[in-house]
């Protein structure tokens, strides 16, 4: 016998979810935890990717695991509605990316339309866009999501968002997928004077708890925020604990506020919204500036206590081993293991 405090939705059936932009750089994590978590799963991937090609091998390797896929595009409705009422599914978890955010109106429209799915989680995964107010064109994202929220709202869709602040790993302020590049190995840059705080969750834990809440009555049309206190950390700390992993110190660069809104005043895309909100963040505080009272709001480590994020320390292990050791045991500076992992592809376009 369960005790009665055991919620209900523990007891609910499990079940079927499909992740949009699985091949993606966050909806991979929370791909690989939904399958970890047993869930049937079913990835959407857009008609006509390219084969072979590192998404390519993505979605084979979910397959692999046990993924179905599927093949659609969520601004098509009508193809939209077949695969979620062919495949009865439950649950929608989107991970579109920056430059795809209002493709989800369709979705939406989808989904209401079906009538059966049980909680739908918008592409956020980032900062409360009701509450930061980034400078531009950060700004112009964030009025997407927005859009994406009220459209939800007005339809009635059960919904999550996942507010779960930045990816462990460095900031670079010129980067958009950072935690697959190794922290700096010959300065820091450090934001402004280097002393205002944010939230590092690793990206396992973002699709762990994700995946918690999607059947929790207690995150039902709420915001759901991720501030492991162990993982607090301000960029003067990070560049610490760093060399304290490399055994070295590294001269550390200040990159003024200014600089940042230059950077992002250039409005090259997406590397000035990535300027923007790394002036957000580490100028500006968005993601301790305000606390977490209101009803629409939760903490995850207040919904399950009993389970520990990934720290940073831990994090930066798993960059250490990606740095040559022999270039650590002399006075050099210290050098990445070959072949070094290649940041994503950025394709920047500039206004
Ligand atoms: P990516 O660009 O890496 O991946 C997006 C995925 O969505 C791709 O697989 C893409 O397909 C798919 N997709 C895009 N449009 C469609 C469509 N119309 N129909 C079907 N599939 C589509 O996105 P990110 O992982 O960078 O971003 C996801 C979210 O996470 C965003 O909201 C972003 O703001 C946030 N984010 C948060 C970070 C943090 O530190 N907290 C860091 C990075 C992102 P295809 O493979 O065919 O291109």
């Amino acid at each position: 016998r369960l005790p009665s405090s055991v919620p209900t939705t523990k007891l609910a059936k499990v079940g079927r979810l499909l992740i949009v932009g699985a091949a993606g750089f966050i909806g991979q994590f929370v791909a690989e935890a939904s399958l970890d978590a047993g869930r049937p799963t079913y990835v959407l991937v857009r008609p006509g990717l390219c084969f072979p090609s590192s998404k390519t091998h993505t979605i084979k390797s979910l397959q692999d695991k046990g993924a179905i896929i599927l093949h659609g595009l969520i601004n098509e409705k009508e193809s939209m509605e077949k695969i979620l009422k062919e495949n009865e599914i439950d649950i929608v978890i989107s991970a579109v990316g920056g430059g795809n955010i209002l493709d989800q109106l369709c979705l939406i429209e989808a989904i209401k339309s079906v009538g059966t799915v049980k909680r739908f989680l918008p592409s956020e995964f980032g900062h409360d866009v009701d509450r930061a107010e980034p400078v531009e064109p950060g700004l112009s994202m964030y009025k997407a999501k927005q859009r994406v929220r009220r459209l939800v709202e007005e339809s009635d869709i059960p919904y999550t968002y996942i507010c779960c602040n930045s990816i462990a790993s460095w900031p670079y302020y010129d980067n958009t997928h950072p935690s697959e590049v190794l922290p700096p190995l010959d300065r820091f840059q450090i934001y402004g004077d280097g002393s205002v705080k944010a939230f590092f969750v690793a990206g396992t834990d973002i699709g762990k708890f994700t995946l918690k809440t999607v059947d929790d009555i207690r995150t039902l049309n709420r915001c759901v925020h991720f501030r492991p206190t162990s993982n607090l950390y301000n960029i003067n700390e990070l560049a610490s604990l760093w060399e304290k992993k490399i055994g070295k110190s590294l001269p550390r660069v200040t990159v003024t506020e200014s600089d940042l809104l230059a950077a992002a005043a250039e409005n090259c895309i997406p590397r000035s919204i990535v300027a923007s909100f790394t002036h957000d963040i580490f100028i500006k505080g968005c993601q301790i500036n305000f606390t977490i009272d209101s009803p629409q709001d939760v903490e995850v480590n207040t919904l399950y206590p009993d389970e520990t994020f990934r720290t940073l320390d831990e994090c930066f292990n798993d960059f250490l081993l990606k740095v040559d050791p022999k270039s650590m045991s002399n006075n050099e500076t210290p050098t990445a293991k070959s072949p070094v992992v290649e940041p994503m592809t950025i394709t920047a376009t500039c206004a």
